[in-house]
């Protein structure tokens, strides 16, 4: 049995790492254990054997995300992010008229109109399209709403929005970053997308792409976790076999995770850092009459996932000179061009030809087609916005689906989502599913870690503060936003 620390963590996704960092940075001896050879939980790359290229499911952050931004400045890893002002809307070529492209970006006037020159040019949407989205807009001016019950297929409908503005403007911006269909999220988060990075600030509506794969990029955090003292037990798994039992309290106060390969570990306190799913398997370990048991586990079955896939082709040529694009008008909604996005990276080789990968967000119909069908599919929409595709080569080809990426901001899902300190009994939840007020993000990953290091040291009689303050409003939206 390994010596007894102040908090055992289970799970090293961003959720457990961002905790381990601030428990072991205020000076608790913290254990961490993770089931996978490597950190970063659903932020991961892999070797993939086949292809012999290291693949990751591109993850894209924005200025907003305080707290993930801060978590990689405190381990270096920020070093490694490439920001960019604005973004690329690209509507596919036609019979008549060659690829269109939009360019949403700031401008000097003051936020909440630093966009708004950017907007009015943008030749993918119509003027009847802009008046509808501005005056939609205008609900998320002062902030968005408290309550998540109304779904944002009711809003949209409610606020008359045109068709294209919907194809154009909120389906690229909300499946993008909501990973779920209108009916299946809420106009809270909807609204808070706009509201932190439309309208809020230049500065929230950065955009910012890890440039290393993801494993690479989170091991830095981890790194920063075990120079302040954390032990890092990766290849741990609690509670994966039957037969052996998952977490259980000990004597003295403790309480106990008992790992597949046999190995116990014990603290005083215990942080479940881990998906909800993962985390209702290891509270069904506890006996039915346990009262942690008893406060979270009714209400998980009200969480659902949705799913995201991955398409990554390495052409025998350049296909285009951008990084990345929203592409309108197709199952695919963003376009990275990991050759040009990796081009700085002291462990990327000049290679000839482009790397490019495509994602499908909310990919539910994906989920159940061949790799063969997807290829085919996204191969041919991608030469609707690029024709040279159809004179390249593709080299090399990997589909990666992961059906659990997100969970689902289901409207009325708030009031399910508990607090860290929900179970009691010095039992935590971090994860981005817990009660965060963000969406299944990173960002909301790292401020559950956070959330959860604060009830820990609050349990202990400790009122340390790990979260970082949002971005404050610009220009006008100092005197408008709430
Ligand atoms: C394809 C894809 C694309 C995404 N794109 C974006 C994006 O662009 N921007 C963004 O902000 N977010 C994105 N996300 C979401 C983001 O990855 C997650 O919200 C975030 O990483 C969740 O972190 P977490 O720590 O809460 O959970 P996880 O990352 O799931 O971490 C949980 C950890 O616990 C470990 N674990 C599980 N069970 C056990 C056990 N029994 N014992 C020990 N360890 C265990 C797991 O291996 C894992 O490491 C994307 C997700 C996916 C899958």
């Amino acid at each position: 049995m390994s010596e007894t620390p102040d908090v055992l963590i289970i799970g090293a996704g961003l959720a457990g790492l961002a905790a381990a960092v601030a428990l072991s940075g205020a000076g608790a001896n913290v254990s961490l254990l993770e089931r996978k050879p490597y950190v970063g939980g659903r932020a991961y790359s892999y070797p993939h054997p086949a292809l012999d290229e290291v693949i990751d499911s591109q993850h894209v952050l924005l200025g907003c995300c305080t707290n993930l931004i801060d978590l990689c400045r405190l381990s270096g890893a920020d070093r490694h992010i490439r920001w960019y002002d604005s973004i690329t809307f690209l509507e596919p070529g036609t019979a008549n008229r060659p690829t269109r492209r939009s360019d949403i970006g700031p401008s000097p006037l003051p936020s909440p109109g630093h966009s708004s020159l950017s907007f009015l040019r943008a030749s993918m949407l119509s003027i009847a399209d802009k008046s509808r989205i501005t005056l939609g807009l205008l609900d998320f001016l002062r902030g968005y709403p408290t309550s998540d019950d109304e779904p944002f297929s009711a809003w949209l409908k409610r606020t008359k929005q045109t068709d294209r503005a919907i194809r154009h403007f909120w389906e690229p911006v909300i499946v993008g970053t909501l990973n779920e269909s209108f009916d299946r999220c809420s106009t809270r988060y909807a609204g808070q997308v706009f509201h932190e990075s439309f309208m809020k600030s230049a500065e929230g509506g950065r955009l910012g792409i890890p440039a290393q794969p993801l494993s690479e990029f989170y091991t830095a955090v981890a790194q920063a976790a075990e120079q302040q003292g954390t032990a890092l037990h990766l290849r741990t798994s609690i509670g994966s076999i039957a037969s052996i039992a998952g977490i259980e309290h000990a004597p003295r106060g403790l309480w106990q995770a008992t790992a597949s390969d046999g190995s116990i570990h014990r603290a005083p306190s215990l942080l479940l850092a881990l998906p909800f799913e993962q985390t209702a398997r290891l509270l069904a370990t506890l006996p039915e009459d346990s009262p942690q048991r008893q406060r979270v586990l009714p209400a998980m079955d009200k969480f659902s996932h949705a799913p995201i896939t991955t398409i990554h082709l390495w052409f025998d040529q350049a296909i285009t000179d951008l990084d990345h694009a929203a592409l309108l008008d197709t199952r695919i909604q963003w376009m990275f061009n990991k050759s040009r996005i990796r081009r700085f990276e002291a462990s990327s080789v000049a290679q000839p030809g482009q790397y490019l990968e495509l994602v499908i967000s909310a990919s539910f119909a994906e989920v159940h087609k061949t790799r063969e069908q997807i290829l085919t599919a996204a191969i041919d929409e991608l030469a609707r916005f690029f024709p040279v595709v159809r004179e390249g080569t593709v080299l090399k080809s990997g589909v990666l689906k992961e059906a659990r990426a997100t969970f689902s901001v289901l409207p009325g899902l708030d009031r399910f989502r508990p607090a860290s300190d929900a179970p009691g009994g010095n039992l935590y939840l971090a994860g981005d599913w817990t009660l965060t007020g963000w969406p299944s993000t990173m960002e909301g990953a790292v401020r559950s870690g956070r959330l959860a290091a604060e009830a820990i040291a609050r349990g202990t009689g400790n009122s340390a503060s790990f979260l970082s303050p949002d971005l404050p409003a610009a220009g006008l939206m100092r005197l408008l936003s709430r």
